[in-house]
């Protein structure tokens, strides 16, 4: 939901609008400048009495405020051997050793292939550690486990579990910089539109309580895009540890995700096409 806020006018024009007859004979009295200028700040002290034109700021003009969607914080534990072990793991890949998570610039979609629920999302993250079947990249400093920022189940509740200003760990590259999302479904198509419309709400209702992000990709186009986002500053890796290619959620979720940022919002963060199947770069 979003409401328009209305300019305000605040032009000060407040002879002319005060009604000049009225003031006619004062004005005639004002022989000296000081009489005059006590006029003016009168005029404009009735100007900016609350009830008249006062709604917003002229700076909110055509500024949409999107709402606060329904989400519930579920956190999964980040205690201090976690958080050191993300700020290792950040810090190889950035050379900046900490996991705190200040201006993001990107909100990066995943889905989880799992489809299993919110529960079952939130107990996959509680480890600490990657689970012993999931291989390590050798040159990772650690095996921290993998995480998301929110999860989105098919209904569209959403459920937090990592604070937004501690990095999650879910695409390698732009853990430094980004919120994540995961929906919660096997297969592309298995995502629904209240999950889409969820997703769209809360990425809408993020850029406007963080004015720095700048781009809204899917993990699949972290990879095949990674030339351009390391030109626009935003991919940072250690070389030994590039990000690699992913389906999720692919060009068809991104496409939906785009359009309805900008039906609905009038949102168009970067990159504004989503990245074409099979694309590699
Ligand atoms: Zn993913």
């Amino acid at each position: 939901m979003f409401v328009f806020q209305q300019q305000v006018i605040s032009k000060p024009d407040p002879i002319a609008k005060h009604g000049a007859a009225k003031h006619e004979d004062a004005l005639a009295l004002a022989s000296t400048r000081k009489h005059l200028d006590f006029l003016l700040a009168n005029a404009r002290k009735s100007k900016s009495k609350p009830g008249r034109e006062t709604k917003g700021q002229p700076q909110d003009e055509g500024k949409k405020v999107v709402s606060k969607p329904e989400f519930k914080e579920h956190f999964i534990q980040i205690d201090e051997r976690k958080k050191e072990m993300l700020a290792a793991l950040i810090g190889f890949c950035t050379g900046s050793n900490t996991c705190r998570l200040e201006q993001p610039k990107c909100i990066v979609i995943h889905f989880d292939a799992i489809g299993a629920g919110l529960n079952a999302l939130y107990r996959a993250f509680s480890y600490v550690e990657l689970p012993r079947w999931r291989k390590v990249t050798p040159a990772r400093p650690n095996s921290v486990n993998v995480s998301s920022h929110f999860g989105i189940a098919r209904d569209g509740e959403t459920w937090q579990f990592v604070p937004l200003d501690i990095v999650s760990v879910h695409a390698v590259g732009y853990m430094h910089n980004s919120i994540s999302f995961e929906l919660v479904a096997k297969r592309a198509r298995d995502i629904t539109g209240a999950q889409i419309e969820k997703l769209v709400d809360m990425v809408a209702w993020l850029c406007q309580q963080y004015p720095s992000i700048e781009y809204v990709f899917g993990h699949d186009e972290s990879y095949k895009m990674r030339d351009y986002f390391a030109k626009e500053g935003v991919y940072k890796t250690n070389p030994l540890y590039g990000a690699w290619a992913k389906g999720d959620p692919g060009a068809g979720v991104m496409e939906r995700v785009r359009k309805r940022l900008a039906e609905k919002y009038g949102i168009k963060k970067k990159p504004m096409v989503s990245a074409k199947p099979g694309q590699s770069d």
